[in-house]
């Protein structure tokens, strides 16, 4: 069925569709001049000395895992409880995700537990900014530094968030952002890595681009590489969106205080928790979830009246480990992360994107409100012996 209130939806203006014909009209669709301003754009908004755009953010995380030389059996540290694409980017390196349970209240990676998985083959940790919300990324680094692993972050939901004042993906060695059109900003699809090692930028310029060297001709291939390049079409989308990034930021974030106004006395769900002092959210999706008393059939139950009332939403996520080939490859249980599978199983992703209405977001707040006041919480069916 065809939502009439989509679950995201990308912001667009004139400025930005101008800016890609006029590449079209142009003689340079790739590796013209767009793709270093996008890049010194993307540097100036974080504050790190290098960009290398790519043509997705999973491509972003694979090379930055080559650049953190991850290969047979290393391990790195991640959460469950994210897109796919950040434990895939391990796997394509033939490293091992070693999985964190999260944080239940901010459904991030639960620090105080990295360290009690660290063995000899650890070689990195890749934190994930969920929806937005930054980790305690201090905590992190000081775990990182006292073992000496490097640290990745996947900033793909989180552009423009901030931990003590410092943009995400400029706290670790590298970091990495997504560009796909349901994310805070975007070029159709594509990503960047931003780092403030010339090395690790350099590496992953020249990987992105087949391989190729720094100044060398088209036809000589100094390495293994890829072909990862961001298109000059898409660049000018991206310089043009970054421009106007901030104010689509703030867009999201009254959206976000607007639902927040509307559900926070709505006591069969949790909406997102305030923030810790230091950090500063991006808002990426806004995703709210059933208290525990209620099952995941309540949660698709839920999901199911909301489509019907023409509201896109979704589950966010499926825990990594227990995808199909996850569980075939590890051999994953479910109860092995718990916190995980307890918060997956009642998230409802609500619609979210900068230009919902008031009056759209009034209609989405009240419809999920009726629909969770007609279910039965698991303890009075079982009180009632059923
Ligand atoms: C979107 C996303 C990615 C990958 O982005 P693509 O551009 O779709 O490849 C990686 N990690 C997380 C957490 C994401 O949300």
């Amino acid at each position: 069925m065809r939502c009439s209130i989509p679950l995201s939806s990308p912001h667009l203006t004139a400025d930005d569709i101008h800016g890609a014909i006029e590449v079209l009209q142009g003689s340079w669709l790739s590796l013209g001049p767009k793709l270093p301003a996008f890049e010194r754009a993307v540097c100036d908004f974080v504050g790190s000395r290098f960009a290398v755009a790519v043509n997705s953010g999973t491509s972003g995380l694979h090379l930055c895992m080559k650049a953190a030389d991850i290969h047979d059996g290393n391990e790195v540290i991640t959460t469950p409880f994210s897109f796919i694409a950040s434990a895939n980017a391990i796997l394509f390196e033939r490293g091992i995700p070693v999985f964190v349970d999260i944080d239940p209240v901010t459904y991030n990676m639960d620090v105080s537990r990295i360290e009690e998985v660290i063995t000899p083959r650890t070689r990195a940790i890749l934190p994930v900014h969920v929806f937005g919300r930054p980790c305690l990324m201090g905590e992190i680094l000081d775990v990182a530094a006292r073992h000496r692993l490097t640290v990745i972050e996947d900033a793909c939901e989180a552009i423009g968030a901030r931990v003590g004042g410092k943009p995400v993906g400029s706290l670790g060695q590298a970091g990495v952002f997504a560009f796909y059109p349901n994310k805070q900003m975007t070029t159709g699809e594509g990503g960047a890595i931003v780092t403030d090692d010339q090395n690790t930028a350099n590496l992953c310029r020249s990987w992105r681009n087949q391989g190729r060297g720094k100044d060398g001709s088209w036809l000589q291939h100094e390495r293994l590489g890829y072909n990862y390049r961001l298109s000059d079409i898409s660049c000018a989308l991206g310089i043009s969106q970054l421009r106007r990034l901030p104010g689509m930021l703030a867009a999201r974030a009254h959206v976000a205080a607007q639902y927040r106004e509307l559900l926070y006395d709505v006591r069969e769900v949790i909406i997102p928790p305030p923030l810790e002092p230091a950090a500063e959210i991006s808002w990426f999706v806004y995703v709210v979830r059933l208290q525990n008393e209620y099952t995941r059939e309540d949660r698709d139950l839920v999901l199911e009246k909301l489509r019907s009332r023409a509201i896109g939403c979704s589950s966010y996520f499926t825990p990594i480990h227990l995808q199909p080939f996850y569980r075939e490859m590890f051999g994953f249980q479910p109860g092995d992360f718990p916190m995980t599978e307890r918060v997956a199983e009642r998230t409802i992703a609500l619609p979210f994107f900068n230009q919902l209405s008031e009056s759209q977001i009034q209609y989405v707040s009240e419809s999920l409100r009726q629909i969770v006041a007609s279910l039965k919480p698991r303890r009075f069916l079982s009180a009632a012996g059923l």
